[in-house]
């Protein structure tokens, strides 16, 4: 099985910016807690707070 780990890339450092604040916390749990629905859905990181967009989709 192939294992995917994503990482929280931390909040915008500031608006605009494409720098960021690189957090580092695992979040795979948090990812692979999503439905899978081919929905988007938005995780919080417990760390830093930043939002992170999920979509899983469904293969078939
Ligand atoms: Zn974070």
């Amino acid at each position: 099985m192939e294992e995917i780990t994503y990482t929280c890339r931390g909040p915008r450092v500031s608006e605009d910016s494409a720098e960021r604040a690189g957090c580092g916390l695992d979040i795979t749990e948090l990812v692979q807690a999503v439905e899978v629905d081919g929905e988007t859905h938005e995780i919080e990181c417990p760390r830093c707070g930043n939002v992170a967009t999920v979509t899983r989709t469904p293969e078939d």
